[in-house]
């Protein structure tokens, strides 16, 4: 029997004032996890009040492209070896809910319209998403946790930085730079992607030694200070912890908290 732990972030850069969405998705996801539910379906439905929350980065609040279009990527990723990611998809307010549909194909990664052919076969819902104008620029939202049996899961969802072109695809659905999991660590980034994609960020921190804390500093420091970078991550024995550059609004809730 494993204690189970969730942990949720709104993204690096934003402020306090964005906290009240990212405690009600931690909320939710705890619920599932104290009613015995399993950490799969504790980080999807925390990132789907997230993508519905219009002030986060992500889903319905997702920032527009240079062209004034919504294109959101998502993925997916469980300790017992499976990933779905979703790329630059359009017309669909909750593509963390298309990228988990991928956990259990034999393909793990769909882009574009190939992506959304998919979702209107498998039947995900579509409909317009109208993005957010709002000037800042980045973020992201993510969520870790651990359930009683062990098993571990991560899930990151985003509008990408404002103002990047169509087609555009930073760190958060990257497996390796944006989210990183195995049978002792989850792990998910936010920030500036280009940086996070070029220094394989997650899969750095998820092979130093050290504690948790220790791990996501050394995450940080790979990076100047004025390039806006958070994680958040749990460990298989127990830790749990959010970490930023900058602000960025997070959450945990355990049995210890
Ligand atoms: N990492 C995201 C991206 O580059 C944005 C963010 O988390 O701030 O698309």
């Amino acid at each position: 029997m494993s204690k189970p732990m969730i942990v949720c972030h709104g993204g690096a850069g934003h402020t306090a004032k964005d906290q009240p969405g990212v405690d009600a998705a931690a909320d939710a996801g705890w619920a599932i996890l104290g009613a015995g539910g399993s950490a799969l379906d504790a980080v999807l439905a925390a990132v789907e009040i997230m993508e519905n929350d219009p002030v986060l980065n992500a889903g319905t609040g997702g920032r527009k492209r240079a062209d004034g279009s919504v294109q959101l990527d998502a993925a997916v990723a469980t300790s017992d070896g499976r990933l779905g990611a979703i790329m630059a998809i359009e017309d669909t307010p909750n593509p963390v809910h298309v990228a988990a549909g991928l956990l259990d194909e034999s393909i793990h990664i769909l882009v574009g319209q190939g992506a959304r052919d998919w979702a209107d076969a498998q039947g995900y819902p579509k409909s317009p998403v109208e993005g957010s104008d709002s000037p800042s620029g980045n973020d992201t939202v993510g969520c870790v946790a651990i359930d009683g049996n062990g098993l571990m899961a991560v899930a990151s969802s985003t509008g990408g930085c404002t103002g990047r072109p169509r087609g555009r695809v930073g760190d958060t659905p990257l497996w390796g730079p944006g989210l990183w999991i195995d049978d002792e660590i989850a792990l998910a980034a936010t920030g500036i992607g280009e940086e996070i994609t070029i220094k394989m960020l997650c899969h750095r921190v998820a092979v130093q030694a050290g504690s948790l804390q220790q791990r996501l500093e050394y995450g940080l420091s790979l990076f100047d200070s004025s390039i806006e970078v958070g994680l958040i991550g749990i460990t298989a024995n127990g830790e749990g912890l959010g970490l930023a550059n900058t602000g960025m609004p997070w959450a945990i809730r355990s049995a210890n908290q």
